[in-house]
């Protein structure tokens, strides 16, 4: 019997369901076949999160029901990839007597090689980190659909002292622009209508000959109708070279992804994360002269070791000041292997969690504030589904990555930009009327 049948859930972030993507592409090779019934898979993997306790958390209780699916079929294999899966190392096996391969996000072209390892009844382990490793050669499987990702990039050099990603995905290199591109280009054929450049830094991005901003020109040169988004940006790295390639080009999304994590200029320090306020504000002021509509979103984290009543205002004050479309904001979670880690965690925990609802209640007004202010404006949306709530309804988003509700009819369909009148929004939705079908894409 051919046991080729692979089952894969992903978790956290947008790397991860690019490296799932890989790992497809990788199996799809060697003649596996991806099944959406975990009950009929010969392989069932989890591509895993470590940012925080809970993200892993959850892959223990996932483990815990995938378990009994084995005690049924006791030839399933159980692999864990991604950052987990390289933070703890042999530690899964030892502790997890249901997990048989543990491969982290450097080591997936031994994935084959480590499954047959693991049918013939061994244990697959493979967590060496690269400095070469990008996949770039690998046409990842990518389901038909409309906005797809690409990693331009693997790894961090920033060590945030509270981050385990360069523990957990090594050292930054980049894929070749002309590799890039050339993703690009098939997507467009493919009659994709967006693509998010990915890193943990793009702003970094280098393959020796070019920057991120010459990547992101030559992306959007390959068709002015696919629409181009990036993330994430690090504040040190933002060039105004970058702005004005956004603020020049009618297919680059006018929306900046760009943590800030605290509004204090010590907890920075005590963060690594190598900027001030000051610096901070520079680049907003300067994107805002540059791309007069662009959004930002942000990464905010509250409750990080030492953090005073003052310092957590600070942080409320910046989000004042910058008035943010979105955020991404979290309580500290120590996680071991990194510097903070050896910091006393003496932040009590409902403290923690009294700072964490200050910032969400405070996030949550400014973007019904940002939204109301939309009211009457009109905007170009890609079409990308029917709404959640209701099928008389469509849901998309604009370049600033506003959801936008808009009304089914009028010939439209998912994939079409339309230009929308804004009638209603609230902090997280925009409720707009058509307007018309846009042939071609105009930021
Ligand atoms: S920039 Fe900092 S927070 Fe982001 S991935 Fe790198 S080390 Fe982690």
């Amino acid at each position: 019997m051919n046991k080729n049948k692979v089952y894969i859930e992903t978790y956290g972030c947008q790397m991860n369901l690019a490296d799932t993507e890989v790992v497809m592409g990788i199996l799809n090779n060697k003649g596996y076949e991806l099944t959406k019934e975990i009950d009929s898979a010969d392989v069932v993997l989890l591509n895993t999160c470590s940012v925080r306790d809970n993200a892993e958390q959850r892959i223990h209780g996932r483990l815990g029901n995938i378990g009994t699916l084995k005690q049924k079929n006791p030839n399933m294999v159980i692999g864990i990839l991604g950052c987990m899966a390289e933070r703890l190392r042999d530690d899964l096996i030892k502790k997890k007597k249901m997990v048989d391969l543990v491969v982290g996000p450097d080591e997936y072209r031994r994935l084959p090689e480590l499954i047959d390892t693991a049918f013939a009844g061994g244990k697959g382990i493979g967590v060496k980190l690269s400095r070469t490793e990008t996949y770039e050669d690998i046409e990842p499987y990518r389901e038909e659909g409309l906005a797809a990702w690409i990693s331009v990039m693997r790894g961090c050099d920033k060590f945030c002292t509270y981050c385990v990603v360069p523990f957990t995905r090594g050292r930054e290199r980049s894929s070749k622009l002309t590799s890039v591109v050339e993703e690009v280009r098939l997507l467009s054929e493919r009659g994709f209508r967006e693509v998010t450049l990915l890193g943990q830094n793009v702003n970094s991005y280098s393959d020796g000959e070019n920057d991120f901003a010459d990547l992101l020109t030559a992306c959007a040169e390959v068709d002015n109708n696919l629409r181009i988004r990036f993330m994430t940006s690090h504040p040190q790295d933002l060039s105004d070279k970058l702005l004005y390639i956004i603020s020049e080009y009618s297919n680059i999304c006018n929306y900046i992804h760009l943590p800030v994590q605290s509004g204090s200029d010590r907890v920075l320090k005590e963060m690594n994360r190598t900027y001030t306020i000051e610096h901070y504000l520079g680049i907003i002021e300067r994107a805002r002269k540059i791309i007069p509509s662009v959004t930002f979103s942000t990464d905010i984290i509250v409750g990080f070791p030492t953090e005073t009543e003052e310092e957590h205002k600070m942080t409320l004050d910046i989000m004042a000041k910058v008035r943010y479309d979105g955020a991404f904001m979290f309580k500290y979670s120590p996680r071991k292997g990194t510097r903070a880690f050896k910091m006393e965690d003496d932040i009590p925990e409902n403290v923690k969690s009294r700072r964490l609802t200050e910032i969400i209640d405070q996030q949550l007004k400014i973007a019904y504030e940002i939204n109301q202010e939309l009211i009457g404006t009109e905007d170009i949306v890609l079409v990308e589904n029917l709404s959640k709530k209701s099928d008389q309804f469509y849901s998309g988003r604009t370049d600033t990555n506003k959801i936008v509700i808009l009304p089914i009819g009028n010939n439209v369909k998912i994939g079409d930009f339309v230009k929308v009148k804004l009638y209603k929004a609230t902090s997280a939705t925009l409720f707009g009327d058509f307007i018309e079908i846009v042939d071609v894409y105009r930021k």
